[in-house]
């Protein structure tokens, strides 16, 4: 179980995570797009990184933190990557609602239902080599390894295993939804910056769990 001091914690580490890999966003985004989703994502992390102290000493409700979050994302974040991200907080608020602290269930099912969202806004589905594909794996590895009793940070590595080879997977396809489509074929081999955005902040979630000894 955790409270809030993780989910600052962890949000301030996501924001630290995609501010360090910017180079390598914008990388990723100029071989398939337009080259400025490392720019978009960092932007946003630097100006959450500000508001984080505030935020912390004024919510304690993980369905208003998120629900904040995703306003911010889609006020916030140039690009397709805005509305995306932000449903995606939003529906993961609108399955916290009321609560103060988690169960690593909860988390699960908050990341699973921000997944549908972002799904349904983006009329994508696994194959169509977008953030997804890091997505729904990283949520069915961590509903199996609650499933199996893990401690937190253990759920969250499976997490990060399974969304790992989801951005492996997006190399070997042709992408079908986003502006990666407009390029058809000559997609293949390349990498996708949404779903490597989802890695680093699974990742930055699980460091932040070891290092709060989150159970
Ligand atoms: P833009 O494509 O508008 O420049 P970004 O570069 O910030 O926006 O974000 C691109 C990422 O957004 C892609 O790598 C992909 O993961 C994700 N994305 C784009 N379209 C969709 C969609 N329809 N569904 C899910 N994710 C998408
Ligand atoms: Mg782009």
């Amino acid at each position: 179980m955790f409270g809030k001091e993780y989910i600052f914690a962890a949000l301030e580490a996501i924001s630290r995570e995609i501010i360090e890999h910017q180079e390598e966003l914008n990388h990723l985004d100029n071989a398939i797009g337009d080259g400025d989703h490392g720019t978009n994502m960092a932007r946003f992390s630097q100006s959450i990184l500000q508001e984080l102290p505030d935020l912390a000493a004024s919510k304690d409700d993980f369905g208003e933190i998120f629900h904040y979050m995703g306003m911010r994302c889609i006020n916030g974040i140039g690009g397709s990557a805005g509305p995306l991200f932000g449903t995606f907080y939003l529906r993961a608020g609108m399955a916290s609602q009321g609560k103060k602290s988690m169960e690593a269930a909860d988390w699960v099912m908050a990341f699973n239902a921000g997944t549908i969202g972002v799904s349904q806004l983006g009329k994508s589905n696994e194959g169509d080599k977008t953030m997804v594909d890091a997505m729904f794996p990283a949520g069915r590895a961590m509903q199996a390894a609650v499933e199996e009793g893990r401690s937190f940070a253990e759920i969250l590595l499976s997490g990060v295993e399974a969304a790992q080879n989801g951005v492996e997977y997006t190399k070997t396809i042709q992408a079908s939804r986003g502006r990666a489509s407009y390029i058809g074929m000559r997609s293949i081999g390349h990498q996708d910056p949404g779903a490597t955005t989802i890695l680093l902040m699974l990742q930055a979630m699980y460091k932040a769990a070891q290092k709060l000894n989150v159970e």
